[in-house]
């Protein structure tokens, strides 16, 4: 973690009620950051698509438990990108649909801060807490 972590705690909480043009602005910002990284997903999801390890001549039984633990990591790799290109293709259907940026489970408008550092979130920090308790 480099110094950022600590401008995005201690930034200024303090102040209050944004205009609802910087809000728009900066939920601007969030699509085009969301929309880079679902191309960028997108991409690698048909790059492992079309490299899986199987598709290649295996030469003896080394090479196919090689080749089968490698499908492993590529799997799982693949399923990490596709989960996330769901919660990207949330958020960007809440930012479309004017509930972005409001926590699903009590209404609370969700910090900036927040939404910088996890563009996907969909409720307040105090509600995440609850349902990772849970
Ligand atoms: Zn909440």
């Amino acid at each position: 973690m480099h110094s950022d972590t600590t401008n995005i705690l201690s930034g200024d909480t303090k102040k209050k009620g944004d205009t609802v043009k910087q809000r728009q602005a900066f939920f601007e910002k969030i699509k085009d950051k969301l929309i880079e990284r679902q191309v960028e997903l997108t991409r690698d999801i048909e790059f492992l698509a079309h490299d899986k390890p199987t598709d290649r001549q295996v030469m003896d039984s080394g090479d196919e438990a090689l080749s089968l633990s490698l499908e492993k990591l590529q799997s799982s790799l693949e399923k990490t990108e596709i989960d996330e290109l769901h919660l990207i293709d949330q958020a960007l259907q809440r930012l479309q649909t004017g509930e972005y940026g409001v926590c699903i489970d009590c209404g609370e408008v969700i910090s900036h801060q927040r939404l910088e550092y996890y563009p996907y979130a969909a409720r307040c920090i105090v509600c995440q807490e609850a349902t990772e308790a849970t």
